[in-house]
Protein backbone atom coordinates (compact mmCIF):
# COMPACT_ATOMS: atom_id res chain seq x y z
CA UNK A 1 0.00 0.00 0.00
CA UNK A 2 1.62 3.31 -0.65
CA UNK A 3 0.74 6.42 1.30
CA UNK A 4 1.30 9.78 1.73
CA UNK A 5 5.33 9.85 2.69
CA UNK A 6 5.63 7.70 -0.46
CA UNK A 7 3.54 10.20 -2.46
CA UNK A 8 5.82 13.17 -1.53
CA UNK A 9 9.27 10.81 -2.20
CA UNK A 10 8.08 9.60 -5.39
CA UNK A 11 7.07 13.95 -5.71
CA UNK A 12 10.83 14.47 -5.21
CA UNK A 13 11.83 12.12 -7.59
CA UNK A 14 9.66 13.71 -10.44
CA UNK A 15 11.23 17.42 -9.13
CA UNK A 16 14.49 15.29 -9.61
CA UNK A 17 13.81 13.56 -13.17
CA UNK A 18 13.09 17.38 -14.12
CA UNK A 19 16.38 18.66 -13.14
CA UNK A 20 17.89 16.19 -15.28
CA UNK A 21 15.71 17.51 -18.08
CA UNK A 22 16.84 20.51 -17.63
CA UNK A 23 20.62 19.63 -17.48
CA UNK A 24 20.26 17.88 -20.99
CA UNK A 25 19.42 14.40 -19.10
CA UNK A 26 17.08 11.93 -19.78
CA UNK A 27 14.35 12.72 -17.47
CA UNK A 28 14.73 9.94 -14.14
CA UNK A 29 14.77 10.47 -10.54
CA UNK A 30 15.32 8.67 -7.90
CA UNK A 31 15.44 9.04 -4.14
CA UNK A 32 16.72 6.24 -1.76
CA UNK A 33 15.12 6.04 1.87
CA UNK A 34 16.21 4.41 4.83
CA UNK A 35 13.89 2.32 7.45
CA UNK A 36 13.41 5.42 9.78
CA UNK A 37 12.23 7.71 6.70
CA UNK A 38 15.86 9.57 5.95
CA UNK A 39 16.62 10.37 2.81
CA UNK A 40 19.91 8.82 2.39
CA UNK A 41 20.49 9.14 -1.42
CA UNK A 42 19.05 10.78 -4.12
CA UNK A 43 20.27 11.62 -7.72
CA UNK A 44 19.21 12.20 -11.34
CA UNK A 45 20.11 11.01 -14.75
CA UNK A 46 23.69 11.92 -15.83
CA UNK A 47 24.31 9.73 -19.28
CA UNK A 48 24.34 13.39 -20.90
CA UNK A 49 28.42 13.07 -20.81
CA UNK A 50 28.06 9.79 -22.85
CA UNK A 51 27.99 7.18 -20.16
CA UNK A 52 25.03 5.28 -20.58
CA UNK A 53 25.53 3.01 -17.36
CA UNK A 54 24.95 6.31 -15.02
CA UNK A 55 21.19 5.75 -14.07
CA UNK A 56 20.23 6.94 -10.63
CA UNK A 57 19.14 3.79 -9.33
CA UNK A 58 22.58 2.36 -10.04
CA UNK A 59 24.07 4.99 -8.15
CA UNK A 60 22.16 3.98 -5.11
CA UNK A 61 23.03 0.27 -5.89
CA UNK A 62 26.40 1.39 -5.40
CA UNK A 63 26.27 3.84 -2.39
CA UNK A 64 24.31 1.81 -0.72
CA UNK A 65 26.67 -1.16 -0.95
CA UNK A 66 29.48 1.21 0.56
CA UNK A 67 27.64 3.12 3.06
CA UNK A 68 24.38 0.38 4.49
CA UNK A 69 24.71 -2.89 6.18
CA UNK A 70 22.97 -5.69 4.72
CA UNK A 71 20.38 -5.46 7.03
CA UNK A 72 19.64 -1.42 6.39
CA UNK A 73 19.79 -1.98 2.33
CA UNK A 74 17.01 -5.03 3.12
CA UNK A 75 15.33 -2.50 4.89
CA UNK A 76 15.19 0.64 2.80
CA UNK A 77 12.77 1.57 -0.07
CA UNK A 78 13.58 3.16 -3.20
CA UNK A 79 11.34 5.57 -5.43
CA UNK A 80 12.21 6.10 -8.89
CA UNK A 81 10.15 8.27 -11.58
CA UNK A 82 10.51 5.62 -14.17
CA UNK A 83 10.61 1.46 -12.88
CA UNK A 84 14.29 -0.04 -13.23
CA UNK A 85 15.71 -1.13 -16.48
CA UNK A 86 17.56 -4.66 -16.25
CA UNK A 87 20.69 -3.10 -15.32
CA UNK A 88 19.48 -1.30 -12.31
CA UNK A 89 17.10 -4.47 -11.08
CA UNK A 90 19.87 -6.33 -10.77
CA UNK A 91 22.00 -4.20 -9.23
CA UNK A 92 19.48 -3.33 -6.63
CA UNK A 93 18.96 -7.18 -6.50
CA UNK A 94 22.70 -8.10 -5.75
CA UNK A 95 23.02 -5.55 -3.07
CA UNK A 96 19.82 -6.81 -1.36
CA UNK A 97 18.37 -3.53 -1.54
CA UNK A 98 14.29 -3.77 -0.57
CA UNK A 99 11.16 -2.40 -1.87
CA UNK A 100 10.90 -0.68 -5.31
CA UNK A 101 8.21 2.31 -6.19
CA UNK A 102 7.86 3.45 -9.07
CA UNK A 103 6.02 6.16 -10.95
CA UNK A 104 6.09 5.29 -13.83
CA UNK A 105 6.29 1.89 -15.69
CA UNK A 106 9.15 0.35 -18.01
CA UNK A 107 6.41 -0.80 -20.61
CA UNK A 108 4.77 2.67 -20.29
CA UNK A 109 7.90 4.11 -21.00
CA UNK A 110 8.12 1.54 -24.10
CA UNK A 111 5.29 2.65 -25.52
CA UNK A 112 5.79 6.74 -25.05
CA UNK A 113 8.92 5.78 -27.10
CA UNK A 114 6.58 4.02 -29.70
CA UNK A 115 4.67 6.80 -29.93
CA UNK A 116 6.97 9.23 -30.23
CA UNK A 117 8.83 6.79 -33.35
CA UNK A 118 12.13 6.38 -31.43
CA UNK A 119 14.51 3.82 -31.80
CA UNK A 120 13.90 1.22 -28.68
CA UNK A 121 17.02 1.28 -26.36
CA UNK A 122 19.51 -1.93 -26.99
CA UNK A 123 18.63 -3.37 -23.58
CA UNK A 124 14.96 -4.93 -23.02
CA UNK A 125 12.68 -3.05 -21.45
CA UNK A 126 11.94 -5.90 -18.49
CA UNK A 127 10.03 -5.83 -15.30
CA UNK A 128 11.29 -5.56 -12.37
CA UNK A 129 10.60 -9.04 -11.23
CA UNK A 130 11.21 -10.77 -13.81
CA UNK A 131 15.06 -9.63 -13.03
CA UNK A 132 14.68 -9.95 -9.09
CA UNK A 133 11.96 -12.40 -8.58
CA UNK A 134 9.68 -11.77 -5.47
CA UNK A 135 10.75 -8.22 -4.74
CA UNK A 136 8.18 -6.21 -3.51
CA UNK A 137 7.21 -3.70 -6.12
CA UNK A 138 4.84 -0.66 -6.83
CA UNK A 139 3.35 1.38 -9.76
CA UNK A 140 2.72 2.88 -11.50
CA UNK A 141 0.48 5.92 -10.74
CA UNK A 142 -1.45 7.04 -13.36
CA UNK A 143 -1.54 10.64 -12.32
CA UNK A 144 2.42 10.91 -12.06
CA UNK A 145 2.87 8.81 -15.05
CA UNK A 146 1.05 11.86 -16.83
CA UNK A 147 3.76 14.40 -15.70
CA UNK A 148 6.76 12.08 -16.95
CA UNK A 149 5.80 11.10 -20.08
CA UNK A 150 5.66 14.79 -20.64
CA UNK A 151 9.22 15.31 -19.11
CA UNK A 152 9.70 12.24 -22.08
CA UNK A 153 8.30 14.60 -24.60
CA UNK A 154 9.91 17.65 -23.53
CA UNK A 155 13.31 15.60 -23.65
CA UNK A 156 12.85 14.41 -27.03
CA UNK A 157 11.99 17.25 -28.53
CA UNK A 158 15.43 18.91 -27.01
CA UNK A 159 17.58 16.74 -28.35
CA UNK A 160 15.37 16.43 -31.84
CA UNK A 161 16.59 20.52 -31.70
CA UNK A 162 20.33 20.00 -30.65
CA UNK A 163 20.78 17.16 -33.38
CA UNK A 164 19.19 19.42 -36.51
CA UNK A 165 22.12 21.24 -38.22
CA UNK A 166 22.71 25.16 -37.76
CA UNK A 167 21.80 27.22 -40.78
ZN1 LIG B 1 18.76 1.73 -15.22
Amino acid sequence: MINETDMKHLGRCVELATKALETGNPPFGSVLVDETGAVRYEGHNLTADGDDTRHPEFAIARWAAANMTPDERAASTVYTSGEHCPMCAAAHGWVGLGRIVYASSSKQLSAWLDELHLTPPPVATLPINQVVPGLPTEGPFPALAEVIRELHRRYQNSQKRKNQPAE
